[in-house]
């Protein structure tokens, strides 16, 4: 029977390893993504990221049609979809990339028990991480906690696999098999979900302006982000890459949060253009792989502590004495309200553009939790909402770093002064004025804490933890 190729953080056609295997069974395929909110421990996506899959999903739809494929759409518990799907269309094997979540790594390995119980073949692949995080390991056979000894580790073995380019062709006849034969019309007439009935875009008031002028989702969009950057900036990166105003960086992350193109894709590319640089532009392009490994140890720290976004890393941590939550506070952080110019202008673009700067994510989850005394939970849940590159391990592992609570982070009496990186990071106020364009008028708000006070409080607090353990 016909294989289905189960999509899911991997939305492209190039380098899509359990895509590759299956053309390489040679009977007709179907793609398949399943919208499932419902499975037990799978984190509902935010508004942002709703916004980022259905533009992606309609890419992914258009490219796979014009190779004369099929992606089909449907909603529900995966185990159930897939299940249903196998049956309809009488398929003989399912192929899909890993995810390393536990509540998806459980449906995964369920859906793999039936059905191979069923005679169904069930193969998973590497496809999202250049190192599975299971296979990288201490001397001592423990995960790593600390982030150099982890990338050194990593990068001593053989470099990652080159990419696979992506199929020819998705229109495979049945080759003569009886069975193959038989599924094609199964195959031709399956249904597939209306993208629109999914409701992924804003109803109601549409906020989606300022993300559709920021980005263009989809694996073509990818491949030209890259390919931009490779020429355009990669030699200056490590010199302007903590400088929001410049556009210094890659802007691939939200790509490889959905998929669209892969790490292997990245590194590979990075490294024919390390090639033909010397001196500091070639310490740029290693620099640049180093933050696309920190994506990596992220999802090391992940697979090895679930419960990364809701609990802190370090137990220690379970001591800190946050303060009766200040509502007030919050909201003005959320809408760039607080008086301070950096933390500002990163709200402001995080709302209107559904991303932020890597130095001023810092700034500003610095400011939430060590000079408004803020939960870090509660910043990792608005982040989760509004950024188009929401991710599952990029995202806590960032609030943990910054907060102290997590793997090999920033020591906690290190409090960022955020008019110290404004003036350090922004010094014209370029990106201030980008985003707040009312700053320097009497129409801005006033400073809602003092920054002396606040974090003399804050250290205060962080004694207490230390002292607890
Ligand atoms: P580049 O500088 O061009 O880096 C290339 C790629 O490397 C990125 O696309 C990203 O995949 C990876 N990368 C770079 N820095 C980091 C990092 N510190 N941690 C993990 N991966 C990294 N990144 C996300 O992808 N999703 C998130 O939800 C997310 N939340 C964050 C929350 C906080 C509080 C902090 C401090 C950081 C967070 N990051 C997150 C990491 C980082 O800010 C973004 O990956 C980066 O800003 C993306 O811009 P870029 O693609 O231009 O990065």
């Amino acid at each position: 029977g016909p294989s289905v190729v189960w999509l899911r953080d991997d939305l492209r056609l190039g380098d899509n390893p359990a895509l590759t295997a299956a053309v390489e069974r040679g009977r007709p395929l179907a793609l398949v993504y399943v919208l499932d909110e419902v499975s037990p421990g799978i984190r509902p996506l935010g508004g942002a990221a709703h916004w980022w899959l259905h533009q992606s999903l309609a890419s992914l739809a258009a490219d796979t049609a014009a190779l004369g494929g099929r992606l089909l759409l449907r909603r529900g518990a995966a185990a159930t979809v897939i299940g249903e799907l196998v049956e309809e269309l009488g398929a003989g094997a399912v192929f899909w990339n890993r995810r390393y979540g536990a509540a998806e790594r459980d449906v995964d390995t369920r859906i793999k028990a039936s059905l191979t119980d069923a005679g169904v073949v069930a193969h998973s692949f590497a496809g999202s991480l250049l190192f599975e995080p299971w296979t990288i390991r201490t001397g001592g056979g423990t995960p790593y906690t600390v982030f150099t000894p982890f990338w050194r580790a990593c990068t001593a073995g053989p470099p990652p696999r080159a990419p696979y380019p992506a199929p020819a062709s998705l229109d495979l006849p049945g080759d003569g098999d009886p069975s193959g034969d038989l599924a094609h019309p199964a195959l031709a007439g399956a249904h597939s979900e209306d993208l629109a009935s999914w409701e992924l875009e804003p109803h109601g008031p549409d906020w989606a302006d300022g993300l559709r002028e920021a980005w263009t989702p989809g694996e073509d969009a990818a491949q030209q982000s890259l390919a931009a950057f490779l020429d355009d900036a990669l030699p200056q990166y490590g010199t302007e890459r903590d400088l929001p105003a410049q556009q210094a960086t890659s802007r691939l992350s939200p790509h490889l949060r959905w998929g669209e193109i892969s790490p292997h894709q990245i590194w590979h590319a990075t490294d024919v253009a390390r090639r033909g640089l010397t001196g500091a532009a070639a310490t740029s392009a290693t620099r640049f792989l180093t933050e696309v490994g920190w994506r990596e140890f992220a999802y090391h720290v992940l697979f090895h502590a679930p419960d990364l976004a809701t609990a802190n890393l370090r137990p220690g941590f379970d001591a800190f004495p946050w303060p009766p939550l200040d509502d007030a506070a919050l909201t003005a952080w959320r809408r760039g309200r607080t008086g301070f110019r950096l933390v500002d202008a990163g709200m402001r673009e995080l709302w209107r553009t559904g991303s932020m700067h890597n130095r001023v994510r810092m700034v500003t989850a610095s400011f939430l939790i060590k000079n408004l005394l803020i939960d870090w939970r509660l910043g990792e849940q608005w982040f989760w909402d509004t950024l188009v590159d929401a991710d599952p391990a990029s995202n806590p592992f960032g609030w943990q770093w910054v907060a102290g609570s997590g793997a090999d982070a920033a020591p906690y009496f290190r409090v960022f002064n955020p008019e110290l990186q404004a003036a350090k990071f922004d010094p014209n106020n370029e990106y201030v004025r980008q985003n707040v364009p009312e700053w320097g008028t009497a129409a801005y708000p006033q400073p809602i804490v003092d920054l002396g006070e606040t974090r003399r409080a804050a250290l205060a607090a962080y004694e207490q933890v230390k002292a607890a353990r």
